[in-house]
């Protein structure tokens, strides 16, 4: 057999060779990409100096248009034009139905769970537009850089789960792309300012775009960083400043609500956008509406005003962060700085209120639109290994509870919410049954005590359980979740070592808005949840103790047993098996001990009879 042969330490590459890396913010409204260049990390703008690319894509008969090409037809073929893919991603048909009827697109409805938009091309995914978006930036990276890329970080949001992160990076294979890592975006911007090279400190990020609001705190600790906890709202972002102060101007133009057509409101929202940019730099704007019946309206705006007008929005954005603050068990006081992600942290007002919530001047140094794809751009040059000896640590954690499915419809937690990943948790579980053989695993997602109120991941069996006792077999199942925040479970009985497991690459995402509603109903319903749980438990024991006494009287009930204690115990299973269809915790706990009293003597007869079983045959002098 040939041998194969191995390089002598430090002499496998060239000395010096620099890999080519690149990081992508592959945003919802817009892309971009970063590289480090000369030591530093800097946006790479295309031919015609944009840095960034509108996350567009067209598809025509022959061609494929994305970005500034595609955006500025969007308007004329918006059915064949995609602009939202990364709000579609790793979702479900059935989801993206609940997501709004505005989207114009005319969806495929085939027996795959993967949506499929019909387009003059050809049916696409939104994994295949990501795709087409990373393969632009990725070209970008190339002709700036003069090679190809050895790899790449992508960022996604703090919020996506497990099928929202492998759709991502399923469209980067497809794009052709090494993936050196997925970031959570906040944790990206904390790179690019570099809060990794302090020893240790608790730093936050406030990201406010264009259609959400992210909250992060991270904490570095001896040279790791580590995110301690994500909130925000998925439905809180510029759009919204905008409406804010499109209401005052139809106020202000006496135009109503009803009155107001497609295009007049389109017109109104473009005004006010324009409006709110504005008083970033200026203290007072000029504002022009025209009517549907043609009229014109004109008026003036101040900051003063626009501040009160967003007031409410951004007191909801400080609450989010009051709330993750306690999440991750720190005070605002502990909280070293805050850093300026996204767009809308422009406006002086957020600045300004975000700056007395944290007690510290926000960080604004680094171009909020740039910050994300910078610190992407720093972590893909150390991971593809152009700074040995510079590893950095980065962890996030997952947004909610992962557990299985246990007797009586109960959720047994594996790993909380707010773990910080990589991870990996075990726990023992054992069979319900006499001679049972296989086992259900079903893994879940989310607070709840019960399993209806909690999400379906997926669902496996472990076969080949040697026949034992109920509650005799092991079964080890381990839950763990790779950096990249995708998880596999699998399940092992330790005494044969029969094993199944399973990655766990769900069909149907989940939407920030979900999480968030389930975090808040977990709040709502946790004394609720806690008494189902006692009542579950107990019918779950109940059901225990008729399933053993059961199997017992078919054994040897009748050798045992009169005929009349026969019947006393049939009486107290009877009475048992009712209480447990609609007793409450009490009456079933209750009745349990009733029966294991009633059938005392039943339990020490069959205790002597395997003694004596054991013993025939056998001197006394053998036990001593
Ligand atoms: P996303 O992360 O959702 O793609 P961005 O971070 O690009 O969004 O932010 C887009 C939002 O930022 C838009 O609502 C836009 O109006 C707002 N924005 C951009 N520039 C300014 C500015 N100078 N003043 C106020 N808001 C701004
Ligand atoms: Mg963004």
């Amino acid at each position: 057999m040939a041998l194969l042969q191995i390089a002598e330490p430090g002499q496998a590459q060239a000395p010096h060779q620099h890999r080519l890396s690149a990081g992508i913010d592959l945003g919802t409204t817009n892309s971009l990409v970063a590289s480090v260049r000369s030591g530093e990390a800097e946006t790479m703008p295309d031919e015609q100096g944009y840095h960034l690319l509108p996350s567009v894509v067209q598809y025509r008969a022959t061609s494929i248009l994305v970005g500034h090409k595609a955006k500025l037809t969007e308007v004329d073929d918006p059915q064949n034009t995609i602009s939202s893919a990364k709000r579609l991603i790793g979702r479900g048909v059935e989801e993206i139905k609940t997501l709004g009827s505005q989207l114009p697109y005319q969806f495929v409805q085939k027996d795959s769970t993967v949506p499929r938009i019909r387009t003059l091309a050809g049916d696409v995914s939104p994994v295949e537009v990501s795709a087409e978006i990373l393969k632009q930036l990725a070209n970008r990276a190339e002709n700036t850089l003069g090679g190809s890329l050895d790899g790449v970080v992508i960022t996604v949001p703090a919020y996506f789960d497990e099928a929202q992160r492998q759709a991502t990076k399923d469209a980067a294979k497809l794009a052709g792309l090494h993936v050196l890592r997925l970031l959570n975006e906040p944790t990206a911007a904390a790179v690019a300012y570099g809060l990794d090279k302090a020893a240790e400190g608790i730093h936050a990020i406030y990201d406010l775009g264009g259609g959400t609001f992210d909250i992060s705190i991270l904490r570095l600790n001896k040279g790791v960083f580590e995110v301690l906890a994500t909130g925000g709202d998925s439905a809180l972002g510029g759009d919204d400043l905008d409406r804010a102060v499109a209401e005052w101007i139809m106020q202000q133009a006496d135009i109503h609500q009803d009155d107001a057509g497609q295009a007049l409101v389109k017109r109104l929202m473009r005004a006010a956008c324009t409006a709110k940019e504005a008083l970033t730099e200026a203290n007072e704007t000029e504002i022009m509406i025209q009517r549907d019946n043609g009229t014109e309206w004109q008026g003036r705006l101040d900051r003063i005003q626009f501040n009160e007008l967003i007031d409410p929005l951004v007191k909801k954005t400080l609450l989010a962060c009051r709330r993750t603050i306690r999440d991750a068990g720190v005070t605002a006081q502990e909280i070293e700085d805050v850093v300026m992600v996204g767009g809308s942290t422009r406006v002086p007002w957020v600045r300004e209120k975000v700056g007395e919530l944290f007690a510290t001047q926000p960080l604004v140094d680094i171009d909020p639109d740039r910050v994300v794809a910078v610190g992407a751009a720093i972590q893909a040059d150390i991971l593809v290994g152009n700074k040995p000896g510079d590893e950095m640590l980065l962890l996030d954690v997952i947004p909610l509870s992962l557990g299985i499915e246990t007797m009586g419809g109960l959720t047994e937690k594996l790993i909380s919410r707010n773990t910080t990943i990589p991870v990996a948790r075990a726990q023992e579980f054992t069979t319900f049954k006499d001679g049972q053989t296989a086992m259900a695993i079903h893994v879940l997602q989310g607070e709840r005590e019960l399993v209806s109120d909690c999400r379906s991941l997926a669902r496996f069996e472990l076969r080949g359980i040697p026949p034992m006792v109920a509650g005799a077999a092991r079964i080890r199942v381990t839950f763990a979740v790779d950096a990249d925040g995708l998880l596999s479970v699998s399940a092992i009985e330790q005494s044969s070592g029969v094993q199944a497991s399973i990655e766990v690459k769900p069909s149907y995402g989940l939407s920030d808005h979900e999480i968030e509603s389930m975090l808040r109903e977990s709040i709502a319903h946790a004394s609720e949840d806690k008494q189902a749980r006692s009542l579950r438990e107990q019918q779950v024991e109940a059901e225990r103790v008729i399933e053993a006494l059961s199997a017992a009287l078919i054994d040897d009930g009748d050798r045992l047993l009169s005929e009349d204690e026969r019947r006393q115990v049939d009486e107290a299973l009877d009475i048992l098996r009712d209480v447990v269809k609609d007793g409450d915790q009490n009456s079933i706990k209750k009745q349990i001990a009733a029966l294991e009293k009633s059938c005392g003597f039943y339990v020490e007869r069959r205790m002597n009879q395997s003694i004596q079983q054991a013993m025939s045959g056998h001197s006394v002098n053998e036990f001593d």
